[in-house]
Order: C-alpha cells, then structure tokens, then sequence
C-alpha cells in the first residue's frame, strides 16, 4: 500500500456514522534502523518512523535512512517532521542526504526540524557547503537542553524530555487528544432513532426525536476516550527516570544497547540502557507495551552462536510481563486507538 494512494485504505469507518467521519486511523511504527553505533548486515543504524494518515514523521536519521525507506511504502514528500534526539553520528548522518533527495523527488512542503542545539548549525553547514540546494522551507526547532513541549495543536501534544546520556539527547512523549466518546448505534435504536442523518445529528451533538420523545447525545454517547500515548525515546541510561518524568504511557520505545553483565564488564559510563534496565522501569511504572532496539552489534541474530538478541530479550522478560518486542530493521508495528499494540508483519517491507 502506499502512503500517497493509501488515505482512504488507512481510515475506519463506523458503519453507523455518517460515511466522512472518521473515527480511527491507524498509527504505524516502522522500524528502519535498529543497531548501535554501527551498521551490522541485518541491522542499520537508528531511524522509526511514524505515520499516521498520509504523512509521517521520522525519529532519528541515522546513515543510509533513505535507502532504507526505499523498501518500504514510506515516501520522501510525504514526511512531514523529523525529530532528532542526539547529535551522535549513528542518530543523524543521514539527514542532509534524505533532505536533499526529498528536494529532488519534488517536494515542496515544508518540512519541520526539532533537536538540540547544533543541529541547524549541522545541516546547515552541510548543506551550504555541498552545494546542496532545497526546494522547501526547512524549520528548525531548538529544544533547550532540559527539554520543553515542542509540539501542542488540536490533534496531539509532543514533548521533548531531557535523558541521561554523554551528550544532550531527548525522548519525544506524544500525546494525542482525547477522542468522542463510542456511539452506541443498539442503544439509539431502542430509542426510535432512526439509522441515517439522524445517527449523524446525534454524533455531532444534537438532540433528534426518538419513539418516546427527545434523545440527547449524552444518552446514546459514552464519555470520552483518551488518545494514544507513546514515547520514542533517544540513547538513555536511565528509563527508570524517564518514565517518572513521563507520567503513563501506552508503549515505550527505548534502547536497550547492552545486557547487564556487558556492562559489568564494560562499565556503566557509555549513557545506554541495558535489557534489563528498560524491563524493570517498565514494570514498575505499568507500561502495557515496549519496543526495544539499539542493539550493540556484538548480539548477533536470534538462534545465531556467541551472544544474540535472545539474550536482551530473556533479561527483559526477568522484570517485565508486558507485551515486548525486539525491533528488526523494516519491523512495523500498530498501535490501535484503544492502546493496544500488535505486529503488522504484512506493512513490513514493499
Ligand atoms: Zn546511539
């Protein structure tokens, strides 16, 4: 499916409403770089991207994004937002390559940039001096080292939340507004409303004749229903703290570079995460699901020899009995309206 023709596809509608409106679209998490510091044969180095509708945004670019993204339905014009979380090459060296091909793919949307400071510096620099020409408005938004709310409209908050790394890094909380209350089209029909413009009235907020007389909105309209809350989180040794900062999320994306006895052996002064770290904040702050990646190239494939991704994920299991997942470079998961998240094995690869 692609993300240009695939609006509509992507929309569900409820039978009971109005044909326009809409009441839940999807949330895609693709996966396109899932190793540490360096490239390994199976693994690129940190990007995610998030699409919801006909856009999408992008978390981190690190090296050779864009061709990772040519094997999946995800296109250049249609990214609207890129959100760097550390100036570490493996997180963003491959923004001014995908910026420029964006300009050549012929995009004129602007395109908007949030990370530390240095970054504008960064890219601009680069592109300045390569000579690099781009065909839209690129804008830039600085987060203060300690973090801020970056993002706020009607449709969802984004905030930048400062971690503990050797450099200033971010995880990005997102928040999307709480949604109308479920129509419950049984109930109304007891009533003697009528299937059609009067479900429709009813919806937005008017009052309708039923069999015994008025029927309000709030007899047939459950309360509101919150929005998806995630967040994508940058290098980090310290998920414990982040989720405190947080407050509850839905699913939490995070790092998970090392197992604990590596970093016995290595020491704890790199700024990652192990496994088992990310496992126990997540039990202790009840989130419902975890993504993990970043993944130090020394833990080969599942069921490889030597050390392997089996054992980040029987360290996490230690702690955690939420719903857990080892991300793979092209993996792509949903994350419903209702929170609950699942592998969309099909959307993985074009
Ligand atoms: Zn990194």
């Amino acid at each position: 499916m692609s993300v240009s023709g695939g609006e509509i596809d992507d929309l569900k509608k409820c039978e009971h409403c109005q044909p326009r409106t809409v009441l839940f679209e999807s949330m895609q998490i693709t996966f396109l770089g899932t190793s540490a510091g360096a490239p390994t044969k199976a693994r690129n180095v940190s990007a995610v991207a998030l699409r919801r509708g006909g856009t999408w945004d992008l978390f981190d670019c690190g090296e050779a994004t864009q061709h990772r993204l040519l094997s999946t339905p995800l296109s250049l014009p249609k990214l609207r937002r890129v959100f760097i979380s550390h100036l570490h090459g493996d997180h963003c060296f491959g923004l001014f390559g995908l910026l420029g091909s964006r300009s050549m793919a012929g995009a004129d949307t602007a395109v908007d940039i949030y990370g530390p400071e240095g970054l504008e510096e960064m890219v601009r620099l680069v592109l300045s001096t390569s000579d690099s020409h781009i065909t839209y408005p690129l804008e830039f938004h600085t987060v203060p080292e300690g973090g801020a709310r970056v993002v706020e409209n009607a449709d969802e908050t984004i905030d930048a939340i400062a971690l503990d790394h050797r450099v200033t890094s971010f995880a990005w909380s997102i928040r999307e507004s709480e949604r109308p209350g479920a129509f419950d089209a049984d109930r109304a029909t007891a009533l003697g409303v009528t299937s059609g413009p009067d479900f429709g009235r009813l919806r937005q907020g008017e009052s309708v004749e039923g069999s015994a007389g008025e029927v309000r909105p709030t007899d047939v309209i459950g309360p509101k229903r919150p929005g998806r809350s995630l967040i994508i989180a940058g290098d980090n040794r310290d998920p414990g703290r982040l989720l405190e900062e947080s407050g509850p999320v839905q699913l939490l994306v995070h790092e998970a570079t090392f197992t604990e006895d590596a970093v016995e052996r290595i020491g704890d002064d790199r700024g990652h995460s192990t496994a088992g770290r990310v496992g126990k904040a997540a039990a202790e702050q009840g989130v419902g699901n975890v993504i993990l990646t970043h993944f130090s190239p020394r833990y080969g494939p599942s069921g490889s020899s030597g050390q392997t991704v089996d054992d980040l994920k029987t360290e996490a299991r230690e702690h955690y009995t939420g719903k857990l997942y080892l991300a793979e470079d092209f993996a792509t998961y949903e994350l419903d309206p209702d929170g609950a998240l699942s592998a969309n094995a099909a959307a993985n690869r074009s």
